[in-house]
């Protein structure tokens, strides 16, 4: 009877040090402590440069599975800016359920490899605008979005790497005091921004992607 109970006790410990050991993030060695990361982008952001004084974020998309080649799908609309020389993703104009008019920008991204699919930049969910508010699509079709083709090459298969810029944590406290806490600070970025590369003729767009989001 004895011996039954300090084995199970030594089993107990055994397994709580067991679990201590599983619990580390997957994570921490590409995002350490500090940074903040969006958080429907935690899988997927490949290691970081950040800089504190900014702050600033910039990573490469990369697939859980590890694979970097992804397509990229936009709203459907293009337009070329002065500065640039290739036309660029666009917002688009949806209707609430009350009937109004809203801007509407977003950037999906589908793994070449696995397929797995994921929102980098939705100006409905994410974002100091949006990242407390209900989800918009909840109730709504998200329109069907569009692939991005290669101008140059009609290659779909691209790499991706975003960049984010956020307020000083003790901005955001102070904006959020009662709503969140810290562990949020990587949702509230003011500016989304992306360059892509085409895998097959290296075909760059550096300004891709951009929108303010506060
Ligand atoms: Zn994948
Ligand atoms: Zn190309």
């Amino acid at each position: 009877m004895l011996r039954d109970v300090v084995t199970s006790l030594r089993m107990v410990g055994d397994f709580t040090e067991g679990e201590k050991m599983e619990e580390q993030p997957k994570v921490d060695r590409k995002h350490p402590e500090g940074i903040p990361i969006p958080s429907h982008l935690a899988e997927w952001l490949g290691p970081l440069d950040w800089y504190a004084d900014d702050p600033y974020i910039e990573g490469d998309l990369i697939c859980p599975c590890g694979c970097r080649n992804l397509e990229f799908y936009y709203p459907g609309e293009t337009h070329k800016p002065a500065l640039l020389t290739q036309h660029i993703p666009v917002w688009i104009d949806v209707l609430d359920e009350s009937g109004e008019v809203s801007f509407w920008f977003a950037i999906d991204v589908v793994c070449v490899d696995c397929q797995k699919r994921v929102v980098v930049f939705d100006n409905f969910r994410h974002g100091t605008t949006a990242f407390l508010a209900d989800n918009y699509w909840e109730h709504q079709e998200r329109p069907t979005m569009k692939k991005w083709v290669c101008s140059d090459c009609g290659g779909v298969s691209h790499h991706g790497r975003p960049h984010f810029r956020f307020d000083s944590l003790i901005e955001f406290l102070n904006e959020n005091e009662g709503k969140c806490g810290a562990d949020r600070w990587g949702d509230a970025f003011h500016w989304f921004g992306m360059k892509i590369e085409c895998v097959n003729c290296g075909n760059r767009i550096h300004s891709w992607a951009g929108y303010e989001s506060g």
